[in-house]
């Protein structure tokens, strides 16, 4: 039915008051939808990351899930790790693949290299910065970013960086309660994932040299094999055996063997790269697997082992100097091995023990490759 006009002017002014409110209400219910809209994603969100289980997944959901459902253009996550324990537990991680650590920054010296974000303890929305925040994205985004530090009990723990070409996505002054509580969580998830994958590594790790240990390197041996077979690439293994241990044991006693093995693995430790696997495979036998290095590049790196550890003498901790020397095995996966990943893994293990057999028959402190199988 059609309003008929009212009669009187008060008529007249409570009329326009009524539709001055009724306007108000509309734009009240369309704020409430749409807030209820925007909490719901957070909520989702932070069920998302609630429920991780581990710290890969934590990651990815920290990533690529606030990329996808904030429809954002770019996400960066810094993460502050100065004892290199999340870099070491990604590299011990084959779910860690390269499209995640794209979007991650390890960094050692946040001071260093970001230190105004140090004292951010709210987060920060603005416009974009080339300057400041074309470093973070590593790319030129513009338009609009927010900055939010991941708070620990211990100190900051990091930041994510969330990228919008819409300058007006993130502004100064918007309400901060959802992106504030969203790093809150994402914070603690990230402290529990550590705390979890730490305590997980612990039993696969040896510890008097911290090196994995020989029931990890069984466990992982199939699964770099299962890889390199079905990408192609090539996977090496070295077997570093120390030579006359035993007479260091006898000469100097147990507990400066143990400091002798303790340097040894640090020795072998700072040659290889993160995605190597050192591992104490029984007392003074160390074995590492080498992903994607082929039989005469694990050579070289054998030689430099092999010639750094003979070359520089290990200093005990009664200042005396003792050199040690070892001898290594060298062995890789053949293109052809098509076997199951565990014999062909197996036998790859067993080439390289035998050609540190070879190199003490042949004189000890030197490198032998194992012999091609025919
Ligand atoms: P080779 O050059 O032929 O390898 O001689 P080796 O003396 O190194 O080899 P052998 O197998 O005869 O002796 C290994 C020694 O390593 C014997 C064992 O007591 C010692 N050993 C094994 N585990 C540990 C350990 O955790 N700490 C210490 N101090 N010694 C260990
Ligand atoms: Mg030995
Ligand atoms: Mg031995």
């Amino acid at each position: 039915m059609k309003r008929q006009p009212p009669a009187n002017s008060r008529e007249q002014e409570l009329h326009h008051e009524n539709c001055v409110l009724r306007g108000m209400l509309q734009t009240f219910g369309r704020d409430a939808t749409h807030n209820q809209q925007v909490m719901a994603r957070f909520q989702e969100r932070e069920i998302a990351l609630l429920s991780a289980g581990d710290l890969v997944k934590l990651l990815d959901r920290l990533t690529f899930g606030v990329r996808d459902s904030f429809g954002l253009d770019g996400v960066k996550l810094f993460l502050i790790d100065p004892f290199l324990v999340i870099r070491d537990l990604l590299a011990s991680n084959s779910a860690a693949d390269s499209r995640l650590m794209r979007d991650i920054v390890l960094c050692t010296d946040v001071r260093a290299t970001h230190a105004r974000f140090t004292s951010l303890h709210a987060p920060w929305l603005g416009p974009w910065n080339e300057a400041q925040h074309r470093p973070l994205f590593g790319r030129r985004l513009g338009g609009s970013v927010a900055l939010l530090p991941l708070r620990q009990a211990d100190g900051l723990a990091g930041f994510l960086c969330l990228g919008s070409r819409d300058e007006a996505r993130f502004q100064a002054g918007q309400a901060t309660d959802f992106l504030g509580h969203l790093a809150c969580v994402a914070a603690v998830c990230l402290e529990n994932a550590v705390n979890r994958e730490r305590l997980r590594l612990v039993g696969l790790t040896d510890g008097l040299t911290g090196l994995y240990n020989r029931r990890h390197l069984q466990h992982r041996l199939e699964q770099e094999v299962t890889r390199a077979q079905r990408y192609g690439q090539a996977l090496s293994c070295l077997f570093v055996d120390a030579d006359h241990f035993k007479r260091i044991n006898d000469d100097y006693g147990h507990a400066v063997g143990d400091q002798v093995l303790t340097a040894l693995a640090q020795r072998l430790r700072s040659r290889l790269r993160a995605s190597d696997l050192p591992t104490r495979y029984g007392g003074e036998e160390f074995a590492v697997l080498l992903p994607q290095t082929d039989a005469s590049n694990a050579h070289s790196l054998a030689c430099e082992i092999c010639a750094g550890i003979g070359n520089e003498p290990i200093t005990l901790d009664n200042g005396e100097q003792l050199t040690v020397t070892v001898s290594i095995g060298v062995a890789a996966l053949e293109n052809a091995d098509k076997r199951p990943a565990r014999i062909a893994g197996e036998a790859l293990l067993e080439a390289a023990d035998q050609a540190v057999y070879a190199a003490k028959q042949a004189g000890r402190n030197r490198v032998v490759g194992a012999k091609p199988a025919v």
